[in-house]
């Protein structure tokens, strides 16, 4: 078995692999039932305990309050840009939407199906998404049904620090690319969501984390399946859920709480970006991060080489050496490193010695 690649794949990205041993010694036979967990019902008890055990991790690790609901649903972080102004955005009512890039702006667009959203800040300078606006730059309505931003951007390698204050309006993040990464606030937010494929699990399940106040106050006249009330009144279950995906999603939670939870996580995710971004800045400007130093990522850590030449060269040697997926997004080019919650700070070493190695041989 070969699993000593490093993935920086940015989604689906690389698993633990304690989550998935088990997931191979259980896959036939779960707990003695002679079946798979991807055979047992939804309803009955072998399943059951797994999802509640997913729910409670995600309650316990993020400090989730009571006044909050931990949903589990499909159809990816894109059918959350839908969702949530389909519940919570009437016609004629508008929302504030910070774009800082890529994922912002489609969820933006959704939302225009809807009411009348509003651009309130943006991460662009000289139109380059290399910017986190602080709370004096954003221009936020207080009539506004929600304020709507993006945590971490995938593609452009930035990530807010602190989040605004948006005062009586619910604050809605979309955080797919750095869900529990490190400790944040769930008070602050009406509505958190995350596709599970970055930090949490396989693709085909999406975390919601929302105040109960938040999703009683959706929308009645839409669709039963897409209404976040009914998630919450059936714990998740009103129809066959990804089972499959929440049980290693599950698999993942544990392997979280073993390390130390959210603040060893946080700790964790801060040296492999320290180490990653020194390696970028003590190269005498061989390697650049185009994005402004106090919006750096610490989950999606972009750079360029100085050439495109030199990019693919060293994409393809990185490659051979066991160190995948670094290839920048194919609309902004140049190299990106996703350091993912399952990527090790032995990992990000293995590309910063390599870094240095090209250098020497290329610069
Ligand atoms: C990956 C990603 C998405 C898209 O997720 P899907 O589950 O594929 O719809 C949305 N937002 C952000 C920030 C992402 O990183």
């Amino acid at each position: 078995m070969k699993r000593d690649v490093v993935n920086f794949n940015a989604g689906p990205a690389g698993l633990p692999s304690p989550a998935l041993e088990r997931a191979a010694k259980e896959l036939l036979d779960i707990e003695g039932t002679g079946m798979s967990i991807m055979e047992h019902s939804h309803r009955e008890k072998t399943y059951e305990k797994i999802h509640a055990e997913a729910k409670n991790l995600v309650r316990e690790l993020m400090g989730v309050p009571d006044t909050h609901d931990v949903l589990l649903l499909q159809g990816g972080a894109s059918g959350m840009f839908a969702t949530v102004p389909m519940n919570f955005l009437a016609k004629g009512k508008s929302a504030d939407y910070v774009n800082t890039g890529a994922w912002s702006e489609k969820a933006y667009k959704e939302a225009k199906f809807f009411g009348e959203p509003r651009i309130a800040g943006t991460g662009y300078v000289n139109e380059k998404p290399v910017h986190i606006p602080k709370q004096s730059e954003l221009d936020l309505k207080s009539d506004a049904a929600y304020v709507h931003l993006t945590s971490n951007n995938t593609i452009e390698g930035t990530q807010f620090r602190d989040f605004p204050d948006t005062g009586a309006v619910p604050l809605i993040a979309d955080m797919s690319s750095d869900i529990m990464s490190r400790p944040v606030d769930v008070k602050k937010f009406a509505m958190i969501y995350a596709g599970a494929q970055k930090n949490l699990g396989p693709s085909g399940v999406v975390l919601v984390v929302a105040s109960k106040a938040l999703i009683e106050s959706g929308a009645k006249n839409i669709p039963t399946i897409f209404r976040f009330k009914t998630a919450a009144e059936n714990d998740s279950l009103y129809n066959t859920p990804p089972t499959f995906g929440i049980y290693i999603m599950r698999n993942v939670l544990l392997w979280a709480k073993e390390l130390g939870g959210m603040t060893a996580m946080g700790k964790r995710n801060q040296e492999k970006a320290a180490e990653l971004y020194s390696a970028i800045d003590n190269s005498n400007g061989y390697y650049r991060c185009p994005v402004e130093v106090d919006a750096r990522s610490e989950m999606n850590i972009v750079w360029r080489l100085p050439s495109e030449e030199l990019e693919k060269k060293f994409a393809a040697e990185a490659d051979a050496a066991g160190l995948v997926g670094l290839k920048g997004h194919r609309s902004v080019g140049g190299m990106r490193a996703s350091c993912y919650n399952a990527v090790s700070l032995d990992g990000v070493k293995r590309l910063t010695t390599l870094m240095k190695a090209f250098k020497e041989k290329n610069g």
